[in-house]
């Protein structure tokens, strides 16, 4: 089974970890030439247009990650780690690792974007591209605006959908993925196969409780490792696996009655539950 990607937890935790070097002068930039070939990838001279601003703000959006430059042109960089992307803060001699498609060269460190798979994204936006991208996806998952108005409305909007499905959807809410959604739906004690008409108010004011914790928890443990996937800035681990109450687990660590974890496939991914504790 492919490791779970990056989710929400994982991109806060970079972000604050390079926040730390806010603000900071690209003094110097290089990008490979696979560049182009990740998505929303832009011809190299786009990157190059970043050299010599300077960085001043970060704005996560669920998984992406929006970078702000003091400064002018109005460009704005957007990246997501997709599934094996990466940030590493290294020293200014670093030699380059493989697979690095972009290297901010600060004062005293370099800011590597490394992404063997290339299934991340890259790119410079406008400010209308940034303001036309933000508008396809939903709210994210810890602001205020995800609360609980905000998801009757979008449930009533799609009766027939599983709870899965939609929690996976960022066009819908923005920052949840695979092992978020486990641990959501067992924390609300509801199936993963319950369509949106069957939750009642309970249900849902129970479903975006057990978002906001379950996002919490994970962030405040820097975020899930498995299988050696994920690393933050300085290529350490995070220590959610721990805490997980059934994703990947052999027993519920929820209601902790050695009750077995079932395993089913929902659009072609792994979705975990407990029987004893979700209806
Ligand atoms: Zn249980």
């Amino acid at each position: 089974m492919m490791p779970p990607m990056p989710e929400l937890p994982e991109v806060e935790t970079i972000k604050k970890q390079i926040e730390t070097y806010l603000p900071f002068k690209v003094s110097a930039i290089t990008t490979s030439s696979f560049i182009e070939s990740i998505r929303g990838g832009r011809p190299k001279s786009q990157f190059a247009s970043l050299k010599n601003l300077v960085v001043s703000k970060l704005i996560r959006h669920g998984k992406y990650l929006f970078w702000f430059f003091e400064n002018t042109t109005g460009a704005i960089m957007v990246s997501h780690l997709g599934m094996s992307g990466k940030w590493l803060i290294d020293t200014s001699d670093a030699p380059l690792l493989k697979h690095t498609h972009l290297r901010f060269y600060g004062k005293n460190f370099t800011l590597s974007y490394i992404d063997p798979r290339r299934f991340g994204e890259i790119g410079v936006l406008s400010s209308s591209a940034y303001t036309a991208k933000l508008k396809k996806l939903g709210p994210d998952a810890l602001s205020p605006h995800l609360n609980l108005a905000y998801l009757q409305e979008l449930f009533s909007r799609y009766p027939s959908r599983s709870l899965k499905k939609i929690l996976l959807d960022q066009t819908a809410l923005c920052g949840i993925g695979n092992y978020l959604a486990s641990e959501i739906m067992v924390r609300a004690h509801l199936l993963p196969t319950r369509e949106l008409a069957s939750l009642t108010p309970p249900d849902i004011k129970n479903l975006l409780r057990a978002i906001k914790t379950s996002i919490n928890l994970s962030i405040k443990a820097q975020g899930l490792t498995f299988d050696g996937a994920y690393r933050d800035l300085h290529g350490k681990a995070g220590n959610t696996s721990s805490s997980l109450l059934v994703f990947q687990q052999a027993s519920c660590g929820q209601c902790k009655k050695g009750q077995k974890v079932v395993r089913i496939v929902q659009d072609g991914r792994s979705t975990f539950y407990c029987k004893q504790c979700q209806h």
